[in-house]
């Protein structure tokens, strides 16, 4: 039985019946109380031109001042750096005894310039560079207990509310990095688009995007039972999601509201008939957030640590000789 029980994964069919209570049942609640305890982590980045709502909508999605722009002073004159900036802030926030650490990296400078060619590389380097850090810690003779965690686990990618289809740029970032990071593509400022510009644009987006072979989260190949594919399948109709976002709440039949007031009215952000900023909330953070660490780390990670590795493998001499890899434990490379 033993034996079985090492090689299979599926074990339903193995059960052995107790007699008695064992108290299995309390691991969970041993596992939810240790991870409690220690938090959890959450890193999410947006790119973007500047201008594109990419600070109001991190604040708006966390109700909270979370993007960098809101730890500048107000009156600081916004300046856009020559070249493309990648810059964190991380915060603690609390919900019912939950604990996260979100960082937010924010990519100031990204598709600004008249000549964007490479303006994707800063944020490719910034992502490879977690990755290195997590792996070098990972491999230190003493490492720690709890590696610290930077690597990003979810890219939100802002489209420019032009109402035609993906820019050069768009296509360039998105198929240089959706091998390294999960993409989640959005259409900025969808209040400034009508229904049907915004059934058209959405449609020629996923056109391009398909044409490019661009893959973005979440990915079909990965998805292990159909029940979580009828949930994808959903979520991949919707993509890429038309969102607004806002700071500002306002009374609207005895409620209040975030929202964007105009003279004709006002655009609700939680409102689904307005917008589909709630799917892409619910997705980040009710229903996607582990599985958006889950696949970066058994992923984008493992892929990096591979090629990493096995790069390594035969460069590496000692006293002349090249040295195996592959009979050496990972931990004493
Ligand atoms: P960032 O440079 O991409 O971080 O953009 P900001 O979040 O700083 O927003 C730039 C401007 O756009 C601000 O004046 C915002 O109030 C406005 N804005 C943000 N989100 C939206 C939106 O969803 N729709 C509209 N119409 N304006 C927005
Ligand atoms: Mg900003």
């Amino acid at each position: 039985m033993a034996d079985t029980l090492a090689e299979t994964t599926h074990w339903g069919n193995l059960k052995t019946e107790v007699a008695g209570y064992v108290g299995i049942d309390t691991l969970q609640e041993q596992i939810r109380k240790k991870v409690l305890k220690r938090g959890f982590e959450f890193n999410i980045m947006v790119v973007g031109r500047s201008g594109l709502g990419k600070s109001t909508l991190i604040n708006t999605l966390f109700k909270a001042n979370v993007s960098l722009r809101s730890c500048s002073k107000s009156e600081e004159k916004v300046e856009i750096p020559k070249t493309t900036h990648v810059k964190s802030v991380s915060h603690v926030i609390e919900e019912k005894g939950v604990r996260l650490r979100l960082t937010v990296t924010d990519t100031p400078g990204f598709g600004d310039q008249i000549n964007n060619d490479n303006c994707w590389l800063p944020v490719l380097d910034y992502i490879n560079e977690q990755y290195e850090n997590y792996l070098s810690e990972e491999q230190s003779v003493t490492r720690k207990k709890h590696i610290p965690d930077t690597r990003i686990h979810c890219c939100l990618y802002f489209i420019s509310p032009t109402g035609h289809s993906l820019s050069p740029l768009d296509i360039e970032f998105m198929r240089r990095l959706d091998r390294c990071v999960n993409i989640v593509p959005v259409i900025a400022k969808a209040d400034t688009l009508t229904i049907e510009e915004r059934v058209g644009f959405k449609q020629r987006i996923k056109q391009d995007l398909a044409n490019n072979g661009i893959r973005t989260y979440p990915m079909k190949e990965l998805e292990e039972d159909p029940e979580e594919t009828v949930t994808n399948n959903k979520i991949r109709e919707l993509l890429p999601f038309a969102v607004v976002g806002s700071n500002q709440q306002y009374p609207n039949n005895g409620r209040t509201v975030y929202g964007r007031k105009t003279q004709w009215g006002l655009v609700e952000v939680e409102n689904r008939s307005h917008c589909e900023f709630s799917d892409l909330r619910d997705m980040l953070i009710r229903t996607h957030m582990q599985d958006l660490v889950e696949v970066t780390r058994s992923v984008h990670y493992e892929n990096f640590r591979q090629d990493r590795l096995a790069s390594r493998r035969g460069r590496t001499q000692f006293n002349g000789q090249v040295i195996d890899m592959d009979s050496m434990n990972e931990s004493s490379l």
